[in-house]
């Protein structure tokens, strides 16, 4: 792995049983991100984006293929090494309700990664979760309160909250503004883009909007039917897209940067 690339993810490819046989989702994806970079990822519906995604954490077990963090073998760790790795590389998905625990506060909430991964921040974990809701733009009064009590963005930045607790190195960004409304999403989506700035963070940022991924991202790759079709710097495919599916994508989308999704 050359230096200065955070992510590499060789060959890709992921099948599921269907019917007597199989379906492959993912066909053979390869690409990387640099420290400190975004790379979008566009494609439509069911194009393998997610399970792309997933499979860079190891959250999905690919079929075949190879990823290396930080120069590390992702696949080929064991559970020990692998939890050390996870604390690095963080997601946050499209539905910002679904990944909260009703039945926790937020203090509760932002103050459990550091359990799970039995740490304790210098400062202590109350200052430290604190410190996260500050981050995100969240006032202290949040934390006695439930993700119910939270509008669509509010609770997005609860997760982001939540995904930059242990210090991240990386994070997936899998649809992150696509269930919330144009002007919040415009706002979360700049919110990610301070927090990088900030932190140093790497993204992968998964989303169906060119136009959005023209406003993120320093490079794009294009999926559809489980495969890459392109990846270029994202002013070069915008402007003189090479894949057919590509065009359709960017002549489908007019719509300004934080909105739809
Ligand atoms: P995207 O995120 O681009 O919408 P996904 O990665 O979620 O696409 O899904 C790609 C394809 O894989 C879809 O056809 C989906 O139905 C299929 N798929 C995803 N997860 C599973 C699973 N656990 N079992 C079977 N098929 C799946
Ligand atoms: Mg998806």
């Amino acid at each position: 792995m050359s230096e200065g690339l955070l992510v590499e993810a060789r060959g890709l490819v992921k099948e599921y049983p269907r019917g007597a046989g199989v379906a492959r989702v993912v066909d053979g994806v390869s690409f990387s991100i640099g420290k400190g970079e975004t790379l979008g990822l566009v494609g439509e519906s069911g194009s393998g984006k997610s399970t792309v995604a997933r499979m860079l954490l190891r959250l999905v077990e690919p079929t075949a293929g190879e990823v290396r963090f930080d120069g590390e073998d992702v696949l080929g760790a064991r559970k020990g090494e692998l939890r050390a790795m996870r604390r690095k590389m963080q997601i946050v998905f499209q539905d910002p309700y679904a990944a909260l625990n009703p039945r926790m506060r937020v203090s509760q909430i932002l103050a459990e990664p550091f359990a799970i991964h039995g740490e304790k921040p210098d400062c202590g974990v109350e200052a430290r979760v604190l410190q996260l809701l500050g981050q995100v733009g969240l006032e202290a009064g949040a934390l006695r309160r439930y993700p119910h009590e939270f509008s669509g963005g509010q609770r997005q930045r609860i997760n982001i909250a939540r995904a930059l607790a242990l210090r991240p190195k990386f994070l997936v960004l899998d649809e992150p503004v696509s269930a919330l409304d144009v002007s919040v999403g415009a706002q979360v989506i700049n919110l990610l883009k301070d927090l990088q700035a900030s932190h140093g963070l790497t993204y992968l940022f998964i989303s169906h909007s060119m136009p959005l991924v023209r406003y993120l991202c320093d490079r794009v790759a294009v999926m559809q039917g489980g495969r890459l079709v392109e990846m270029g710097d994202v002013e070069q495919v915008c402007s003189a897209p090479k894949d057919a599916y590509t065009q359709r994508l960017i002549a489908a989308t007019p719509v300004m940067p934080g909105e739809g999704g």
